[in-house]
Order: C-alpha cells, then structure tokens, then sequence
C-alpha cells in the first residue's frame, strides 16, 4: 500500500491524543529547516481542511480532541457540536508546550556559575519512551526522531540565547542535566586543568597530605581545623584553588612523587592541577602565584602556570629531563671520610635500571660526579642522572633498582638529605631559599 502522512498521522490520532511536536516528530525525517511543531501542526490543519471540504464532522472531532486543534474546536464551535473533554498529550503531557518554563529554571539553576560554554543531557522517564514506542507501532520508524532529541535540540537553542553562552558538546564548562518531566535540575562544573611548576624548599614538607586520624577530614581541634595531618604540596594548591575558583575540591596530578624528604629545586618538579567543579574559570595565574607564595611562603613556590587540558596529564607523565642531584650520605659503618670518598668515585658513569610505579623499568645514566667531604663523617655527592632517579632506592635498593650504591660500594650508607635540581645540575644556582 501507498504510504500516506495524512492517513497515518489521521491513524495515529484516533488511537492517541498528540500536540504538534510529538505528532510532526512521527515525520521528522520529512521536509527541511521545518520543526517537528511546524510539522505536526501543518498536518493537522491540512487534515481540518480536507474533513472541512468533504463535511466529514468525525475527523473535525478526532482533530479538535486528541488533535488539540484550537481551529478544528472553533469549526465544531460554530456549529454548536463542541462537546469534548481537554486532552493532554498521550507522549510529552504537555512538556512541549513548557520549553519556556524549563529553560527558565535551568537558568535559575546556573546562577552563581562562570562559564562561557555548555552542554545539555536530557533524562526521559522510561514510562515516556514505552509511550513513544507505542505510537511508533502506528507510525513505524522511517521518518520518526526520538523525544530525547527534539527536546535536547529545542531546549538548547532556548538556552543559547538565554544564557548567552554557546553550545559546546566537545569542550563544555558546564554539563548541564535535565528530566523535564520531573523538572530535576543538575549542574556539573567541568574540571580546569592548571600545568605548571613547583618548587619545595623544605625537607619535610611532604607532597600529599593523609587525613587526621582523629576526624577523618571534617576538622577538629587537634588538626586546627585542617582536617589532615599536616600541611603539604597538595594541600597549598587545593586551598589557593578552592579561595581562587570556589572549587569542591582538586586533584594534584604528578610526574613524580618526591616524598616529603626532598628539597626540590631547579625548574621545579611539572604538575597539573585539577580544579574540580569550579565556580569561578577565568582568574589570572598570576594571582594564584602571588596568593600561594604569601600563604605558603618558605615551603612552596610554582612557576609557569598555564591553563590546559586533560590530554597534558599524561604527556607530562610521558616526558623525562634530566636532573641533578646533591646527596649528603653518611657510611653507616666506621670508616675513613677519605676511604669514603674511594668508594663512592664508582659511581661516575654508572647506568642504573629503575623501575617507577605504573612505568617500565628506565635506564638512567649518571654523570658528572663530584663528591665533597662536609665533615669527618659525612660525604656530600653531586651528580646528574639522564632522567628523574628514585634516589632512596638508589642509595638502598628497591623498585627494582639495579645496581644501587650499596651494591657498587659494597657500603651501606645513610641518606641524610637529598636535593632534586630538575632540570639537571646547570639549575643549581637557583639556590635554596
Ligand atoms: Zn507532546
Ligand atoms: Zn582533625
């Protein structure tokens, strides 16, 4: 049989009460630069038209009830035949006729939110789609389009232009999630990502901070209120970002780990920061700087801030420069600072294999050793490694390092402590504060 729009959708709407978006979009494939409404309701009124010229009343009552035609009621009207109830749509309930209303509480919703860019997720109740999908039984799929994306499509267009933002499904700065049935709101932030530096000008300053074991991270007297144990790397970023982006909280992304023993000088030990769920986007990096070096002055300092993206976390974790660094090692049995100093001269052109968590065990190459005896029982060693070393390990094993000190030495020795120049031994000059 031939197929016929007017005919189905004539079908369709003796069984089911249908708005014009829900019934144009039974033939949204049909026609361009037209909405599903505009389809919907030029059926209709060419329906109207046909059952008008042919005096048939019982498609005028089918159009002006479950049709919802406000010119097929006033036909029936004129003369004297309406009867009928108010139907609401059988599909949306009438969701169609609300954009307006929806889009204004989303805007509501994202007040108090900077951003530039979103992107919109609508949530269609499961009873919503059984409904669509029993009037697709009648209208069949070829040309039909779904509920979820027409009211995406047209709930999108509508915040365009209330919010003055654009509509970015690639790079959002806000996910923004809707069940228009229900009217459930949720904003979701999209992380910023901050690259850059650090310096850490104290030994026992540790990177990450661990919860206070007395309330777990919801603050208490004997943290100050901190809610961890101590003050770290970590914990001076998350508190710039939070008083900076209004954030809920950060993730300190690492090349590597140095513990909280190292000094870490030279270019600075590459980071990036992950600011999760800001309010605020666009502050200057120059002021997260000067607030994180008057708050944390004498511990920490960042350099080279930059913002960027998810994709830079792992190519900074794939990058490796070369680094220096100064050892100040103690034998940890009796000997001669001189025999010491025998020892330790093994060390030049060493290559060492090391294996760091989560990466292939790495050969680094030592050089340009000097060694310099700082008192009668303590040796300070300089060196440049090919790439970033897991120097504990190196002096007394572990990670899989091969060979380490105490093996070339055939001394144990006691690590006292351990400047990083990263960037290699030329960045030495850039001394300790
Ligand atoms: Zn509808
Ligand atoms: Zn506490």
């Amino acid at each position: 049989m031939e197929y016929s729009i007017l005919k189905t959708a004539m079908k369709i709407l003796r069984m089911y009460a249908l708005c014009d978006s829900c019934l144009g979009r039974q033939f949204a494939m049909l026609g361009y630069k037209l909405t599903n409404r505009d389809r919907g309701r030029s059926i209709k009124i060419t329906l109207l038209m046909d059952a008008e010229a042919s005096n048939n009343i019982d498609t005028i009552q089918v159009l002006s009830s479950m049709g919802m035609l406000p010119e097929a009621s006033a036909v029936l009207q004129r003369r004297g035949m309406l009867h009928h109830e108010q139907q609401v749509c059988f599909v949306c309930g009438g969701v169609f006729d609300r954009l307006q209303e929806i889009a204004s509480r989303i805007v509501d919703k994202v007040l108090g939110y900077e951003f530039n860019s979103f992107i919109l997720g609508v949530v269609i109740p499961g009873w919503i789609s059984e409904r669509e999908d029993r009037v697709r039984l009648i209208s069949g799929s070829t040309y039909c389009e779904n509920i979820k994306s027409e009211l995406s499509r047209e709930l999108g267009k509508l915040l365009v232009s209330m919010l003055k933002a654009r509509f970015d499904p690639v790079k959002p700065d806000l996910n923004i999630v809707i069940d228009p049935f229900s009217m459930i709101v949720e904003v979701f932030p999209t992380p910023i990502y901050i690259a850059g530096r650090f310096r850490k000008f104290r030994a026992g300053f540790p990177i990450r901070s661990k919860l206070c074991r007395v309330c777990m991270g919801r603050g208490c007297d004997s943290c100050g209120g901190l809610g961890i144990r101590e003050v770290s790397v970590e914990y001076a970023l998350m508190k710039v970002a939070m008083d900076l982006y209004g954030c809920e909280s950060v993730k300190l992304h690492l090349q590597i780990d140095d513990g909280r023993d190292r000094v870490v000088l030279g270019l600075g030990r590459s980071f990036v920061l992950e600011v999760r769920k800001p309010k605020r986007r666009s502050i200057d990096l120059t002021i997260f700087r000067e607030k994180l070096c008057s708050m944390f002055e004498g511990l920490i300092d960042v350099g080279e801030l930059a913002y960027t993206d998810k994709k830079s976390i792992r190519q900074m974790k794939a990058s490796f420069e070369p680094e220096g660094y100064v050892l100040r090692l103690k034998p940890m049995e009796p000997m001669s600072i001189v025999e010491a100093i025998k020892h330790l001269k093994k060390l030049e052109g060493l290559k060492v294999k090391q294996k760091y968590p989560g990466l292939k065990p790495r050969l680094k190459a030592i050089s340009d050793l000097s060694l310099q005896i700082v008192d009668d029982e303590l040796v300070e060693v300089r060196f440049t490694s090919s790439e970033p070393l897991h120097t504990k390990s190196f002096i007394e094993g572990g990670r899989d390092t091969k060979p380490t000190i105490m093996e070339v030495t055939r001394v144990a020795w006691l690590p006292i402590d351990t400047i990083v120049y990263v960037g290699g031994m030329k960045y030495a000059q850039l001394e300790r504060v």
